[in-house]
């Protein structure tokens, strides 16, 4: 398992770290651990880093021009962000510590992607990313660009992958992957899994919710056991309905958890790694190359159940 990490993903907002529920610096502190239960070595053997974050021009290749010129503003930006109190703080200050932290993000997906195709072990890990409510032409649930639209661009692009191939993507976050469902609307390559609470936002994306072509609708409080019940039934036979896939994105919020605020599900801990290490062994048993994003999770102990899992594939 390859792990893409930067240290530009962590959202440094000092004083303000309260105004949104996000541990916005689980990523730096997932690494971190994972370097005190592993070793430098181990991490580093396995470490890739964007260098730079994506630009203005690789993000209009699948967003509109005019949302993304409307990002030049604060006040559109703390909309986008669903802050309102940002729109106060000078726009330079939001793109440099928000926006451009996504954007460093959204460069580690793309290199995510591409390392699932020329790893060893066609398994990479973007130590962030995930932003599955972004929309082609709208910032939705603190998401603003789409890396796995951005992803999936690239590897279209650079031959990795043809227009026809298909892509399984796979989201346990526990909220819908609207955002994506837009992005792909009318594109039959591109096949959803998506496992989430109904009973939370976005509830009346009723649109996104048609497109799924695999949705599993569970509901608030539900538990571990009915869960992975469901995950080992169906993503089987979803993986097999689907022609072959050639790539498979698992979009593994881990807002599922039992004390998060947002996700009001029930999953344990240890359940949460089990659903990892499931939907990643079927995904390397069929020799499908694999993408990890991190997305939701917003306890403080959402760091580290991201480090339970690559821990067992690193030890
Ligand atoms: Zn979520």
């Amino acid at each position: 398992m390859e792990l893409v990490f930067s240290k530009n993903y962590d959202i440094k907002l000092g004083p303000f770290s309260k105004i949104h529920p996000f541990d916005s610096q689980k990523y730096g502190r997932a690494m971190q651990k994972l370097r005190k239960m592993l070793s430098d070595k181990i991490i580093d053997e396995h470490l890739h880093i964007p260098h730079s974050a994506v630009d203005s021009e690789i993000l209009a290749q699948i967003h509109d021009i005019n949302y993304l010129e409307s990002l030049k503003s604060s006040r559109n930006i703390a909309t986008a962000l669903e802050v309102p109190i940002a729109k106060y703080v000078p726009k330079f200050l939001l793109d440099k510590i928000i926006l451009k932290s996504m954007r460093y993000a959204c460069a580690g997906s793309i290199l995510a992607a591409e390392l699932a195709f020329i790893s060893p072990k066609a398994t990479a890990v973007n130590m962030s990313g995930g932003y599955h409510h972004a929309k082609p032409n709208k910032a939705e649930g603190f998401c603003i660009y789409s890396d796995i639209a951005l992803a999936v661009d690239y590897l279209r692009n650079s031959n990795y992958l043809g227009k026809e191939d298909t892509i399984a993507y796979i989201d346990l976050d526990a909220h819908l992957g609207n955002g994506v469902a837009h992005f792909f609307i009318e594109d039959k390559a591109f096949k959803i899994f998506d496992m989430f609470n109904s009973d939370i936002y976005p509830k009346e994306d009723y649109k996104a919710r048609e497109r799924v072509d695999f949705p599993v609708d569970l509901k608030s409080g539900c538990k571990g056991e009915p869960y992975l019940g469901h995950l080992k039934e169906l993503l089987p036979s979803f993986l097999n309905d689907i022609d072959n896939a050639k790539f498979a994105i698992y979009n593994a919020g881990n807002d599922i958890y039992e004390n998060d605020p947002l996700g009001r599900m029930s999953v344990s801990r240890a359940a949460i790694l089990e659903r990892d290490l499931f939907v990643i062994r079927e995904l390397n048993k069929r020799k499908i190359p694999i993408m990890i994003l991190l997305s939701g999770g917003y306890t403080t102990t959402s760091f580290e159940m991201i480090a339970d899992t690559i821990y067992e594939f690193l030890k």
